[in-house]
């Protein structure tokens, strides 16, 4: 049996010219070509994208990337990542030589997206980017050109474009089953805790709960709804002016206008639990998500009863789907590129725009 460093050392040969891959010690079992990945930025969420790539058929950590050397050493033994794959920001751009990884997976605070990106795609490394891509429209274009430029791919890291019941939803929408579709709402938030945390800095945030929880019902709009919106209306509210300051919501209530006439109207906020509710209104049916966008499980119904899927981690599904769309060029149903995350980014900004104007604003 092959231990999983010798197979991560194995790797360094093109994957083609590799046997067949056969468990290795950690029992895991690879199917058709491995994507092999650098997590960038080793905190909360890297760790949780980490864990469900033990399980993942597809994907390995081959490389980890921290300003933290504690970090590089406890997560290197943790994941068996050679000392040779990891770096810090300072030596990160060295990655260019490295043949044993493919495509890197930024997990910073949002405002370190994009340098990282275009450093990454100058690099020759593909590139996954966490939500929100970047702390605005232009921003991300610029990601999506300096990857185009470079001739490498960049993902976004939308889980939920590959959850079961969220695509049965999908498929029954495409096959007609509620008719014609008029209605969404999405409700998403969370009571944020501690005060000095990066998510209430500006700076490093890009604004506040939108940004984080509120785009989730942005992108959720657009996937069940299945149309890009014209127009957004916003408004915000604040009760906390100390915790959230200037350019950070608490929270903002929302409408996106769709071309055939259907409306979302959705919360985004910091401050109320228990919300994460999607649901869709059709002429001939509808579909409700609750939990809609947590790590799951999600529970689904529509007018035709419960959605009965098994729960799968989600970060394990992506990673399997990311490997399949780098690798073997597969098409997902939602798309999970850069253009993708761009549309979400451009949607933020028209509604931080009407936040400000009190006014309807047009998307072309
Ligand atoms: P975190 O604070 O737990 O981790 C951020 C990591 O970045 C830390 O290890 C930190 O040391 C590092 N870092 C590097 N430079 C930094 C700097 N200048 N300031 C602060 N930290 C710095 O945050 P997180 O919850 O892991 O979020 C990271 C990204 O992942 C965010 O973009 C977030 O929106 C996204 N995220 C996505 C999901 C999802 O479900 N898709 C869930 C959580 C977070």
């Amino acid at each position: 049996m092959t231990s999983r460093r010798s197979f991560l050392q194995t790797l360094s040969a093109p994957v083609w010219a590799l046997p067949f891959v056969t468990p290795s010690n950690d029992e895991k079992y690879h199917e058709g070509k491995v994507l092999r990945v650098a997590l960038i930025g080793l905190g909360s969420y890297a760790s949780r994208v980490a864990e469900a790539m033990k399980d993942s058929k597809r994907a390995v950590v081959a490389g980890l990337v921290s300003g933290t050397p504690s970090k590089l050493v406890s997560w290197g033994a943790k994941y068996n990542v050679s000392a040779s794959n990891c770096y810090n920001y300072e030596t990160v751009d060295q990655i260019r030589n490295n043949s044993d990884i493919d495509a890197v997976y930024i997990i910073t605070p949002n405002a370190l997206h994009k340098d990282m990106a275009i450093r990454m795609a100058k690099a020759g490394k593909h590139v996954i980017v966490e939500k929100p891509m970047a702390l605005n429209a232009k921003e991300a274009e610029e990601m999506v050109n300096a990857c185009k430029k470079a001739g490498v791919q960049l993902l976004v890291g939308y889980r939920m474009h590959f959850e079961p019941k969220t695509l049965e939803i999908i498929r029954m929408r495409n096959a007609g089953e509620f008719g014609n579709v008029k209605f969404f709402q999405g409700l998403c938030g969370f009571r944020i805790g501690d005060p000095k945390q990066w998510r209430l800095n500006r700076a490093l945030a890009g604004g506040g709960s939108m940004m984080d929880i509120g785009i989730y019902a942005v992108n959720g709009a657009r996937y069940l709804i299945g149309e890009e919106p014209t127009w957004v209306t916003a408004q915000e509210t604040k009760t906390d002016f100390v915790k959230f300051a200037e350019g950070v919501d608490e929270t903002i209530q929302f409408q996106l206008g769709f071309p055939s006439g259907a409306v979302a109207s959705c919360l985004s906020t910091y401050s109320m639990n228990n919300l994460d509710r999607f649901f869709l209104n059709g002429e001939k049916g509808f579909a409700e998500l609750q939990p809609s966008t947590g790590y799951g499980p999600i529970k689904g119904r529509t007018n035709k009863g419960e959605l009965q899927f098994p729960h799968i981690t989600h970060q394990t599904i992506q990673m399997d789907e990311f490997a399949a769309i780098l690798l073997d060029g597969k098409k997902p149903l939602v798309a999970v590129d850069g253009e993708e995350g761009l549309r979400d980014m451009r949607i933020i900004d028209a509604l931080y725009t009407a936040v400000k104007s009190g006014k309807r604003v047009s998307l072309k």
